[in-house]
C-alpha cells in the first residue's frame, strides 16, 4: 500500500489561519501588534529569497515586519548596533538575523547579542540551553514544525523508537532533543546517527519514526527502512534544471523506494519546508506575549 503522504503545505496553511487569528484577538483585546525584524546582510540569492518570503508571510498574517539589508562589507560593530537598536525597540518582538554572516563577521557574537526573549530563531544558547531542560518558550522552528507535522498526521509518538539522521545545531540535535521530552508529542526512544555511525542502515531499520537531515540527496534508500515506518525528510538538496531552467529539487530521502514501505512520508518540496517559516511567524506571536 502507498504511504500516506504528509502534507506540510496543508498543514501550515492551517496553522497560519489559527496565528492569524489569534494576531487578530491581540491587536483588539490588547492593543497588542507583533514586530518582527529581520536584517540581512549581503546579497547571497538564497538568503534574499528566504528573507523575502518571511516579510510577505508577516504582512499576509498582520505581523509587523521591518526589514533592514545592509552591504556585505557591514562591519560587525554595525551591525551589532543594529541588533541593539532592535532590542530596545518596543515595536520589536523578534529579532531574526538571517544566517549565514559574511565571514568578516563572528555570527556566534551577533547571536548572543540578540535579547533572548526576542530570539524568535532560538539559536541563543540560553534558548538553547531552556529547550534541553523542557521550559523552552521558543522552539527552533524547522524542529518545531516537525513536531507539528508529527502531531497533525496523526503520529503516535510516545514509547517509539525514533532515529534521527544529523546532527546539526539547526535541525539535528533539537529534534532529537524534542523527541525525548517527557511531553506529549515526545515522549520516544532517541538514536541520534551522524558520519561517525557505523553502518547506519543497522539504526535506521530498527526506527519507527525516522527523521532525515544531511543534506545528501536521496541518501536513505528502501532497503535502509523497515516497513510501516513514518518518515520525515528534512533535506532540500539542488539536483540539476528542467529544460525550462526551473530547479529540481531532491530530500535526504530517496522517495521512490522508501514510499513504497513506509506507513506515511513527507515529499520534498511540500513537506517540512513550508513549516519553518510558519513557526517563525508563531514565535513572533508567542514573543509578543511575553510583553503582556
Ligand atoms: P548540516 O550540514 O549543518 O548538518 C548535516 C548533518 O548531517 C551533520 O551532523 C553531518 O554529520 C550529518 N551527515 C551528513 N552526511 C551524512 C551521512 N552520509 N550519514 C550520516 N550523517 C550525515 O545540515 P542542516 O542540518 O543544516 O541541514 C540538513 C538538510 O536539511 C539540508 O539539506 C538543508 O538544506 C535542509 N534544511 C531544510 C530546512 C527546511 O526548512 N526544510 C531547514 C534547515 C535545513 P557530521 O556532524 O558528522 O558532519
Amino acid at each position: 500500500m502507498a504511504a500516506k503522504l504528509i502534507k506540510g503545505g496543508e498543514i501550515s496553511k492551517q496553522i497560519r489561519e489559527e496565528i492569524t487569528k489569534e494576531i487578530q484577538e491581540l491587536k483588539e483585546k490588547q492593543g497588542l501588534t507583533p514586530g518582527l525584524a529581520t536584517i540581512l546582510v549581503g546579497e547571497d540569492p538564497g538568503s534574499k529569497v528566504y528573507v523575502g518570503q518571511k516579510e510577505k508571510a508577516c504582512n499576509n498574517m498582520g505581523i509587523y515586519s521591518a526589514r533592514t539589508d545592509v552591504p556585505e562589507d557591514t562591519s560587525e560593530a554595525e551591525l551589532l548596533g543594529m541588533v541593539n537598536k532592535f532590542n530596545d525597540d518596543p515595536k520589536i518582538h523578534g529579532i531574526l538575523v538571517q544566517l549565514p554572516l559574511p565571514k568578516h563577521i563572528n555570527a556566534e557574537r551577533v547571536i548572543y547579542a540578540i535579547n533572548p526573549d526576542k530570539d524568535v530563531d532560538c539559536f541563543h544558547p540560553v534558548n538553547v540551553g531552556k529547550l534541553m531542560i523542557g521550559t523552552g518558550r521558543f522552539l527552533p522552528c524547522t524542529p518545531h514544525g516537525i513536531m507539528e507535522l508529527l502531531k497533525r498526521s496523526g503520529t503516535e509518538t510516545a514509547g517509539k523508537h525514533t532515529v534521527v539522521v544529523g546532527r546539526s545545531n539547526i535541525v539535528g540535535k533539537p529534534i532529537a532533543n524534542l523527541m525525548l521530552q517527557r511531553s506529549p508529542g515526545g515522549n520516544s526512544t532517541v538514536t541520534l546517527c551522524h558520519t561517525g555511525t557505523k553502518d547506519l542502515g543497522h539504526f535506521t531499520r530498527m526506527a519507527d519514526i525516522l527523521i532525515v537531515a544531511i543534506g545528501q540527496p536521496k541518501a536513505i534508500t528502501g532497503d535502509m527502512v523497515k516497513d510501516g515506518v513514518v518518515v520525515i525528510d528534512v533535506g532540500v538538496n539542488r539536483i540539476g534544471k528542467t529544460p525550462e531552467g526551473k530547479g529540481i529539487l531532491a530530500g535526504d530521502v530517496d522517495f521512490d523506494s522508501v514510499e513504497k514501505k513506509a506507513s506515511a512520508i513527507t515529499p520534498v518540496p511540500g513537506g517540512v519546508g513550508p513549516m519553518t517559516i510558519t513557526m517563525l511567524m508563531k514565535n513572533t506571536v508567542e514573543a509578543a506575549k511575553l510583553t503582556l
